[in-house]
């Protein structure tokens, strides 16, 4: 097994619902060998492994960066966890107090903290109504609760939002991301297909990956990266 990082990895470090942007992406896989043997059947800028809400997010940010994009998830439709949570997040008109309230919040809960990316998350979740917007035209947000602890320091500064929609919670802000993904952008979404090695060259970077649909396996070409937004699953490999 090895521990994989950067470019090695990239991992979306996008912003889905608060508990993923705060949860740090560990991944531990191990990955075959590139070599003369393996062909290529096709060729991608980026690989997104797990179309949840933070798979959605990467392979947006890197379309928009410019890549050639794939995503690949394991179920017959989008959405994982995302789409059956209650679909919250956290928005702040003020970063520093909600650094406050988070920072504080860690230390009621008696928790170890990564203090740079609570950080980057306060200063970041000014933009997610914003960001939620850009996803689709007309689409409604609103505010449906406050921060879960009035009496912590900060807490004043804490909105939670969802998107307004015929579903119930989560689904709805799927459906949004789904729609940005798909209908906006076009970006090639394969179904029903797992990804089931990754695939390493010499130097140790991960270049590709295996991935199996409907028994065949294809080896795909990740110039650039692959990112792995595969929730609490993952890649089980050997
Ligand atoms: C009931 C409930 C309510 C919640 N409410 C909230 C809330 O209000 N606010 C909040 O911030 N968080 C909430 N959460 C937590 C939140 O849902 C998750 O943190 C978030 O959805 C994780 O998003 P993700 O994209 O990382 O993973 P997921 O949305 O789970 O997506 C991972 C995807 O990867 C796919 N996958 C896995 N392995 C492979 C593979 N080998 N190949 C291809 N695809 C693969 C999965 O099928 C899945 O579709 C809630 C969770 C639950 C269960």
């Amino acid at each position: 097994m090895t521990l994989i990082t950067r470019r090695k990895f990239l991992t979306a470090a996008a912003v889905t619902t608060g508990a993923t942007a705060l949860s740090a992406i560990p991944m531990v896989a191990g990955a075959k060998e590139l070599n003369k043997n393996l062909k290529w059947d096709k060729d991608y800028d980026v690989v997104v492994i797990g179309y949840g809400g933070a798979g959605a997010a990467a392979a947006i940010a890197a379309h928009d960066g410019g890549a050639k994009v794939l995503i690949v998830e394991k179920m017959s439709e989008g959405g994982g966890n995302t789409a059956v949570s209650s679909g919250g997040y956290i928005c702040t008109d003020d970063p520093e107090k909600a650094k406050v309230y988070f920072k504080n919040l860690f230390k009621y809960a008696n928790s170890e903290m990564d203090e740079e990316q609570v950080d980057i998350f306060a200063n970041e979740c000014i933009n997610l109504t914003k960001y939620v917007d850009s996803l689709k035209d007309g689409l409604e947000q609103y505010v449906y609760g406050y921060a879960g602890f009035q009496s912590i320091e900060g807490s004043e500064s804490i909105r939670k939002f969802r998107v307004k929609g015929k579903k119930r919670g989560g689904d709805n802000l799927f459906d949004a991301y789904k729609y940005a993904v798909e209908e906006k952008r076009k970006i090639d979404v394969r179904l029903n297909t797992p990804a089931k090695d990754l695939i390493r060259n010499c130097d140790g970077e991960i270049v590709g990956v295996t991935i199996v649909t409907n028994g065949k396996e294809e080896n795909i070409c990740a110039r650039k990266a692959v990112v792995l937004t595969t929730g609490q699953g993952g890649i089980k490999l050997c």
